[in-house]
């Protein structure tokens, strides 16, 4: 995506997920891997609800800061995506309800957090497993994002909030919204017995769509 239109784009995707409730305070933040080389960040300190096209952070191929406002304090959850996932050129990071309250949660298999209960979860999102807890500002887990981002397009961060890579922003934010609805449906379903897609239709669903 060219800079301009990646700069509008993410103006409307944080009003849209800010006003929906996918982003509370300044929490959250999205990036776009631009044509012309290096990234568009959101700035720290700034609601998803309020960015502005031409206060946005602008960073260079080697993520040196080179205009606008400072980027997000996790610029580096973002450049360890991009640095596993050459095809993937937008990145989103939510602090969202539900998919928070699932990476609070110790008791499933940290390997595989989102269960596959619609069939659009398992083509948007695929796989999510939960990386260890870090305390805000600690790059710690970097180099663990980056290994897990190469085979995942999300993951959980534990007690903190899903992250995830698309091929363009809209497919980033798809996929953001569908893990938090998906994760909403489990709370939902977890006391009931119901039905989830077992191996044999993901692998259905692996071969229709090319996953
Ligand atoms: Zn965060």
């Amino acid at each position: 995506m060219r800079e301009e239109e990646a700069r509008a784009a993410l103006v409307a995707y944080g009003q849209s997920l800010f006003s929906r409730g996918y982003s509370c305070g300044t929490s959250g933040n999205l990036s776009v891997r631009v044509d012309e080389g290096g990234y568009l960040m959101s700035p720290t300190n700034v609601s998803l609800g309020r960015l502005k096209a031409d206060s946005l952070s602008r960073l260079d191929e080697d993520a040196r800061h080179i205009d606008g406002p400072p980027p997000t304090k996790e610029s580096w959850l973002h450049l360890a995506m991009y640095s596993s996932r050459p095809a993937d050129t937008a990145v989103v990071h939510l602090h969202s309800t539900y998919a928070v309250a699932l990476s609070c949660r110790t008791d499933l298999d940290s390997a595989d957090m989102l269960p596959p209960i619609t069939p659009y979860v398992v083509m948007k999102v695929g796989r999510v497993p939960r990386i260890p807890y870090s305390r805000p500002g600690d790059t710690a887990v970097a180099a663990l994002v980056s290994e897990v981002a190469r085979s995942h397009r999300a993951l959980l961060l534990a007690n903190h909030g899903p992250v995830v890579a698309g091929v363009d922003l809209d497919a980033a934010v798809s996929a953001a919204e569908e893990l938090e609805e998906t994760a909403h449906l489990f709370f939902i379903l977890e006391r009931q017995t119901h039905s989830q897609l077992g191996p044999k239709e993901i692998e259905e669903l692996h071969r229709a769509f090319s996953l």
